[in-house]
């Protein structure tokens, strides 16, 4: 290939990205309602430091970019809705260095409210469909979960808690997950044999692992403190396998940003 079509193939490249980052009118929109939603509705935001913040907000663009947002009823997306979902996306995953997009699920659906699933042909009020590459949600039951960040209570968590599990399952891996999922189903076995696990989650998550999972997810970002006093066991593999511990300051985070993060 001669070198000059490599240069005009490089100025091109640089051109969109510096168009998307800088220029593109969707995007400055959304960087401008970034902030204030997430301080209105993101504690686990609000104790990150500077940097951190900053880390996230750019993970949160390029989550928004990777997915195909559409409502059942084709009316509008709205950007806060993009960003509330983003958010949750973003906030699971948030300690792990690669692997973060949940590759296997390309479309992020919303109703108005609870809905029939083709799949289950039952009422739901959100899923994870990796036969459709799907998350959707009820937008009503979204904002309720929004609404207190300490019940414990948390579609959009949850919803991406399935998606990470099953992303993990069809081959996307993060190393930290996988590494913990043994020890992870070892210790709920063993607190179940005690009981006290039964104790402290709502019913739902002793449904299966999956929904166990998931709820446990609400309840680590939402209520990590109980979560930690009541089942110190189960709570130190959950940090270990997704890298983060929202009780602590920066929620436990410790990393070097890569260079190229920081522009
Ligand atoms: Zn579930």
């Amino acid at each position: 290939m001669p070198p000059i079509f490599i240069y005009f193939l490089y100025a091109l490249y640089i051109y969109f990205v510096l168009f998307y980052r800088y220029f593109n009118p969707k995007v400055r929109r959304l960087k401008r309602n970034i902030p204030g939603l997430l301080h209105q509705y993101s504690v686990y935001y609000q104790n990150l430091n500077h940097k951190e913040q900053k880390h996230f907000r750019k993970r949160m663009l390029r989550f928004i970019s990777l997915k195909r947002f559409y409502r059942f009823d084709k009316s509008k997306v709205t950007d806060e809705m993009k960003i509330l979902i983003a958010k949750s996306a973003v906030q699971i995953t948030f300690g792990f260095s690669d692997g973060h997009e949940y590759e296997v699920f390309r479309n992020i659906a919303i109703s108005d409210k609870e809905y029939r699933s083709h799949q289950t042909k039952n009422i739901h009020y959100g899923e994870a469909n990796p036969s459709k590459s799907l998350i959707a949600f009820s937008w009503k039951k979204f904002m309720e979960g929004m609404a207190n960040p300490h019940d414990s209570m948390n579609l959009g968590l949850h919803e991406f808690a399935h998606a990470l599990f099953i992303n993990n399952m069809k081959g996307y891996r993060n190393k930290e997950f996988f590494k913990e999922i043994r020890e992870w189903h070892t210790t709920i076995i063993k607190l179940k044999k005690e009981r006290t696990i039964y104790d402290f989650f709502r019913c739902y998550a002793f449904k299966n692992n999956m929904e166990f999972f998931a709820v446990s997810i609400e309840y680590f970002f939402e209520n990590p403190k109980a979560f930690h006093q009541q089942l110190p066991e189960l709570y130190a593999v959950m940090c270990r396998m997704l890298n983060q511990n929202p009780m602590l300051p920066n929620n436990g985070l410790a990393r070097k940003i890569p260079f190229f993060w920081k522009f």
